[in-house]
């Protein structure tokens, strides 16, 4: 018998979430972004259910390799460009969109011929300070891409820091907003903005309830938005608001089983470091689950909150801290819904369990510390992962 752990893809919820997000673009063209393996979910696996995006946005040539090789043919953007100027001959091969966020890369285009002319996205920097050409330099950065011959089509993008942040989202994005309309008010070519929290909370007004989010619609959907963690149902905004919320479908369940249980007596410590006490007598189990197949270490075992965990679909929490292959769970309110809790009984860490139950990446990723993002793209390459 192989180690009951397994993660599940739900091409459904793909389709879903892709029709949701389409609520919120307008007119606008959808770059599905598949970078870090499908945000962990693999590219092969994804690739079905978002037939209905129209470009894919990804890291690199390995990745454009592979969509390519499935046999996508619609547009494919590099998010970071090139990282040397060798990639440029394959990017052109491919047919590449790529960004231009750094003089070196206008460098590269200038000094390095291909056999085929290149699209390009020239990266602002509005305000994140990550990738870009500041606003000042921008328009000259534009003025040498288009004096090359070799390039074909210059589309502008730039990326918002705060987006998902109820407060400072607001008037974060409006900034930059300002900042990026200004530069490039008479430039022609396509514009690129929004990511998930841009779109969802700020393109279209009506589903957005909280006063301090603002009364007005944002103008972030331009041309192209390019969507990421909100296709794989997850929120951009835990705890501001769920996924459900924003009615999107988890499309990633990682499920486990009990392989033991324990009886406790009052006073009695559970796992490495003694982390977890019980209050009283409690029947434990023991999950084939834990920081090797990518559950976060630091998940909260804290006595009253805890990390939240499905066994046969009902809610119960962590205790103890856990460990690379196992960790534990309270299995007295599952008694106290009068279910089974026995070795072989099916447990949820995250997404969708029995009974109709729903556990969100999200919840567990916040009593860990972190997001629903790094949850699924640290899904270990030794849990197996098979498509619903
Ligand atoms: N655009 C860029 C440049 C990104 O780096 C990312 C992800 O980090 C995205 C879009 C998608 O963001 P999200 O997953 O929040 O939609």
């Amino acid at each position: 018998m192989p180690r009951p752990i397994e993660a599940l893809i739900h091409p459904s919820a793909l389709k879903h979430n892709l029709r949701i997000i389409r609520r919120h673009t307008g007119d606008a063209r959808l770059w599905a972004v598949v970078k870090a393996d499908a945000y962990g979910h693999g590219i092969e696996r994804v690739y079905a259910g978002l037939q209905g995006a129209d470009g894919l946005a990804l890291l690199d040539l390995e990745e454009a390799e592979r969509v390519r090789a499935l046999g996508w043919r619609g547009p494919v953007l590099l998010l970071e460009g090139c990282f040397e100027p060798r990639d440029l001959e394959l990017c052109s091969r491919l047919n590449l969109w790529h960004a231009i966020h750094c003089e070196e890369q206008i460098d590269w285009l200038a000094t390095h011929k291909t056999t085929l002319p290149h699209q390009v996205f020239l990266k602002m920097n509005s305000g994140m300070n990550r990738l870009g050409f500041s606003a000042p330099a921008f328009r000259t950065a534009w003025s040498r891409l288009n004096a090359l011959a070799q390039v074909d089509d210059i589309g502008l993008m730039t990326h918002f820091s705060d987006a998902d942040a109820l407060r400072l989202g607001r008037d974060g994005i409006a900034h930059q907003l300002a900042v990026f309309a200004q530069t490039t008010a008479d430039l022609p070519g396509h514009r690129s903005l929004a990511n998930s929290a841009a779109l969802l909370r700020h393109a279209h007004r009506p589903l957005e309830t909280h006063p301090a989010a603002g009364s007005e619609p944002l103008s972030v959907a331009a041309d192209w938005v390019r969507a990421g963690v909100a296709l794989y149902g997850a929120t951009p905004d835990y705890p501001d608001h769920s996924a459900a919320h924003w009615s999107l479908r988890p499309a990633m369940s990682l499920h486990s089983r009990l392989v033991a249980t324990q009886q406790l007596q009052a006073g009695d410590t559970v796992g490495y470091g003694s982390l977890y006490t019980a209050p009283q007598a409690m029947r434990i189990g023991i999950v084939a689950c834990g920081y090797a197949d990518g559950y976060p270490r630091h998940a909260a075992v804290d006595n009253q909150h805890g990390t939240p965990i499905l066994v046969d679909g009902v809610r119960t929490r962590l205790v103890g801290r856990v460990s690379m292959d196992m960790l534990a769970v309270d299995l007295e309110p599952i008694r106290a819904a009068g279910h089974n809790a026995e070795i072989g009984s099916p447990v949820t860490l995250w997404g969708q369990g029995p009974h109709q139950s729903h556990l969100p990446i999200d919840e567990v990723a916040h009593a860990a510390g972190t997001i629903g993002y790094e949850l699924m793209c640290a899904l270990s390459r030794r849990v197996p992962v098979r498509i619903d």
